[in-house]
């Protein structure tokens, strides 16, 4: 409605700007054809050439006028930034895809683009970085697509692209793993080299929605199963995922909720010695209990809080409660030597970060010793300069650093260098490809070598059986947590393990 008022204001201005000019020409030239019969020639030659400069001056200021009523009209319908067409030309477009397709029997595609994690990128090196990016990204996008599809800017990080004639559904599959491709490049902005992915919903017409409003719902809808399904993805949309959207604002408000009335809860799952079952930490793992006294997992509201911001509060309230709790049981004689906390890169490159972290051990006590914080590949690779000064500053501090799901995310492994690292957790998913065929544990043996290769303190993630136990400690993995030595459970049940372990070293020592 707004786009039809402006366009409506911009075409009767031309007009009348036209009009105008045309009757100032013809009342020039009346005047002067009137007084023509009382002119000597000089006279007559010096009219003449005024008349000429009368007319080349109108035609200028004609020009300029056509030339400000195209910009106004391009303004209205294009997007300040990147120069691609606006949320309302897509609308006009899509009218006409749809209009065409009765005509040529064929189908229209709509794919809904959200840059992963974008908002770290602005908050953390700014918004003329941010910017130039999103530049960037339309220019890749258009370069994928045909000249009669259409590349729309939604607003934010938000991208939809048009496909005008889809023949097979296949082929709006084949154009959303090509922006993905397109996306993967590293973008080199003001010296920083970033990694940017995007995740795509793809609804199509008339299979999807038959109205515009649908379509673009749909799309959304899908998108943000692509996101939850772990990011760098597409998925088409299907009728089993209505209503996610309300499930995503159902968690969202449970998480608010969570943060203000108790609902957040921290389970501890034990880390040991392999050789010999010795507890040597715990790690806390985040559980969100529910109005009905259920509890969720946190695959399930992770990623959530994480689009929403609400990870860093979340997080501040994470770490603060695992320290206290680990100081607790420290001061009750049954203390760990170390607490592992997960980090959410989202709460890392937040700006107060590392304030948050000193003032939380100075609060509860905790040697910073005691205190490893885990953070994934991907986590630590968005701005790596800022990344090494934080990390050095952790390190300085006297707290370790983890990476956690090791050997799922980044695949250069310079970073292991530079990054002061003191603990590679190997993910779960390599342990469990250790089963009779002994091939398959291939690569928990490069993972563990490297990292004792590199004076890394290696621990194995997920051991379920005592066949991966065995393997594990044939390599020399020295520690490692999973089902087998113990689930995670609250902070009173692992009370008790830590209680049963201080009797159990008492007992041995009587033995002695
Ligand atoms: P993670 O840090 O890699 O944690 C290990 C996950 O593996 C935990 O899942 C744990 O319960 C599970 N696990 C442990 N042993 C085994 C095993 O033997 N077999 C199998 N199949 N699974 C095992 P959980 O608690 O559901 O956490 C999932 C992920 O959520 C964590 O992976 C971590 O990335 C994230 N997360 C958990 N707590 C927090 C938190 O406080 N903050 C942030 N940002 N993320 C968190
Ligand atoms: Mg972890
Ligand atoms: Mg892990």
């Amino acid at each position: 409605m707004a786009k039809l008022t402006v366009k409506t204001l911009i075409e009767r201005e031309a007009a009348l700007l036209a009009r105008e000019m045309a009757l100032q020409a013809r009342e020039d030239t009346a005047t002067t054809k009137a007084e023509l019969g009382t002119l000597s020639q000089a006279q007559l030659r010096e009219v003449n050439e005024r008349l000429i400069v009368a007319t080349v001056r109108a035609q200028t200021m004609t020009e300029s006028a056509e030339a400000a009523v195209a910009q106004m009209s391009h303004m209205a319908t294009h997007d300040f930034l990147t120069g691609l067409p606006n949320r309302s030309l897509l609308t006009d477009r899509l009218a006409q895809a749809v209009a065409l397709t009765h005509r040529h029997g064929k189908r229209v595609a709509l794919m809904y683009l959200d840059l992963d994690h974008f908002k770290q990128i602005n908050d953390s090196l700014g918004h003329t970085v941010g910017d130039e990016l999103l530049k960037i990204t339309a220019r890749r996008l258009q370069a994928c697509v045909r000249q009669s599809d259409t590349v729309c800017r939604q607003g934010g990080d938000e991208f939809v692209v048009l496909l005008a004639e889809v023949e097979v559904i296949g082929d709006a599959a084949l154009t959303a793993t090509k922006l993905i491709e397109a996306m993967a490049e590293p973008y080199l902005i003001d010296g920083h080299r970033l990694y940017v992915t995007v995740s795509i919903g793809v609804s199509i017409f008339p299979d999807d929605g038959r109205d515009i409003e649908a379509l673009v719902r749909n799309a959304d809808t899908a998108m943000y199963h692509a996101k939850k399904r772990g990011r760098n993805n597409y998925l088409m949309f299907n009728q089993g995922m209505n209503g996610h959207g309300v499930a995503r604002k159902l968690i969202e408000e449970a998480l608010h909720h969570a943060l203000e009335q108790d609902g957040l809860v921290l389970h501890y799952q034990p880390v040991v010695n392999l050789a010999t079952g010795a507890i040597t930490g715990a790690e806390a793992l985040l559980r969100l209990r529910l109005s009905d006294q259920s509890i969720m997992h946190p695959k399930k509201f992770v990623s959530i809080a994480e689009d929403s911001g609400l990870i860093v509060p979340i997080g501040r309230w994470v770490l603060r409660e695992a320290c206290r709790q680990a100081v607790e049981w420290q001061r009750s004689g049954i203390g760990i030597e170390k607490i592992a906390v997960n980090v959410s890169s989202v709460e890392f490159q937040s700006d107060d970060f590392l304030a948050s972290v000193k003032g939380v051990l100075a609060d509860t006590g905790l040697k910073p010793r005691c205190l490893e914080l885990e953070l994934t590949e991907s986590g630590l690779m968005q701005d790596t300069d800022r990344t090494t000064d934080v990390l050095m500053a952790l390190r300085d501090l006297g707290i370790g650093i983890a990476i956690d799901d090791f050997g799922t995310g980044y695949s250069s492994l310079s970073y292991l260098r530079r990054f002061p690292i003191a603990t590679l957790k190997v993910d779960q998913s390599f342990v469990g490809d250790i089963r009779d065929d002994m091939n398959e544990g291939i690569l928990v043996n490069a993972i563990v070598a490297m990292g004792r290769s590199l004076k890394l303190r290696v621990v194995a993630e997920g051991i379920e059986t005592g066949e991966q136990l065995s393997y594990l400690k044939a390599l020399d993995c020295l520690e490692g947590q999973g089902y087998l030595f113990g689930r995670p459970v609250d902070a009173a049940e692992f009370g008790k393990l830590l209680v049963a372990r201080v009797a159990r070293v008492a007992s041995r020592d009587l033995s002695h």
